[in-house]
């Protein structure tokens, strides 16, 4: 089993403790930044319950047929729920299969498992089929819902579960575990800006094109602001990717708060590459019109699962965004 990073060991150490002193509840709820490798401790929790001959450390033996399985991704007892397709919602008839799944008795007489992620991707009849589950647990079945925004889950679905919150580490922590994953320094100081501090998401954008990508939409935005460029093209170059799309709107809220932090506190934006960037437009921003576009941005951000049409929505906040320096 592989090492879990540091960061990630207090809250596992938690859950080793629930086991051992026989405290699991019946429905976990694991909240934290997305990125953080939340994804990795319900990976931990599950070997370590599934597993036929868990060792003393409370770890997997990666030996007995239940590891086996669990490798091959065909553990009869596992239940991995997420989205049919990335970035669309969770749908009740994948609820209602897991419930009927978990009423059936366990394969191997131990705990039978549901990991729901992104949980909060179920739509609401997903949610309250759900809640059925929830309230009639049967006897050693495990739920584990994963999630980066707990608020956006029903308060109904959050009070029902036991709620672990989870933060960021250190960027001391976040960057010396980057460089162990043969990152170059710079390049993880970069990306862990780009990820708001979240280490996984961080390694996996050191990993892609991400970097300039991102170089490439800021300088499509302030082209759009400064209105030397139509709107319209760069939103449908931006909805060609449904899951670059929920980054790229990431992306575009942090460098608005760094705008506000900027003109408002004189504090330029940490990483200079963007700091050089922002600076051709900081002075021509209105804090106050960026207050009100970063809320509708992250309305648009929540309501990306809900089938919107990605393009049209982009082209209204694209053309909006270019008003914001022609209404001043
Ligand atoms: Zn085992």
């Amino acid at each position: 089993m592989s090492t879990l990073p540091d960061w990630l060991q207090p809250t596992w150490e938690h859950l080793r403790q629930m086991i051992q002193q026989d405290r699991l509840p019946h429905a976990l709820l694991i909240s934290g930044p997305e990125g953080l490798g939340k994804h990795l401790l319900a990976d931990r929790l599950t070997a370590y319950l599934l597993c036929e001959q868990p060792g003393a450390t409370a770890l997997a033996c990666g030996e007995c047929n239940a590891c086996n399985w669990l490798r091959s991704g065909a553990h009869p007892d596992l239940v991995q729920m997420r989205p049919e397709e990335a970035g669309k919602a969770i749908k009740i008839d994948q609820v209602r299969k897991l419930g009927t799944d978990l009423e059936m008795t366990s394969h191997s007489g131990r705990y039978k498992i549901a990991v729901i992620q992104p949980a909060e991707a179920m739509n609401v009849n997903a949610a309250n089929s759900l809640l059925k589950t929830l309230e009639e647990p049967t006897a050693n079945t495990l739920l584990v819902l994963l999630t980066a925004t707990p608020e956006q889950l029903p308060a109904t679905i959050r009070s029902r579960c036991q709620q672990i919150r989870m933060g960021c580490p250190s960027t001391v922590v976040a960057k010396t575990w980057l460089v162990q994953q043969h990152i170059e320094a710079g390049v993880a100081t970069r990306c862990l800006a780009m990820s708001s501090g979240a280490p996984l998401k961080a390694l996996a954008l050191a990993g892609s094109d991400s970097l300039a990508q991102r170089d490439s939409c800021l300088a499509d935005l302030i082209v759009i602001y400064n209105g030397q460029q139509d709107p319209l093209p760069v939103a449908e170059k931006w909805a060609q990717d449904a899951t670059n799309q929920r980054q790229i709107m990431q992306w575009w809220q942090q460098w608005i708060n760094s705008l506000i932090r900027w003109q408002q506190a004189g504090i330029a934006d940490q990483e200079a590459e963007i700091a050089q960037k922002l600076r051709q437009i900081v002075d021509k921003v209105d804090c106050q019109r960026l207050f009100v576009f970063s809320d509708q941005l992250a309305g648009a951000l929540s309501g990306l699962t809900s089938g919107l049409n990605r393009q049209l929505l982009l082209e209204d906040l694209l053309i909006d965004w270019a008003g914001l320096l022609l209404k001043r």
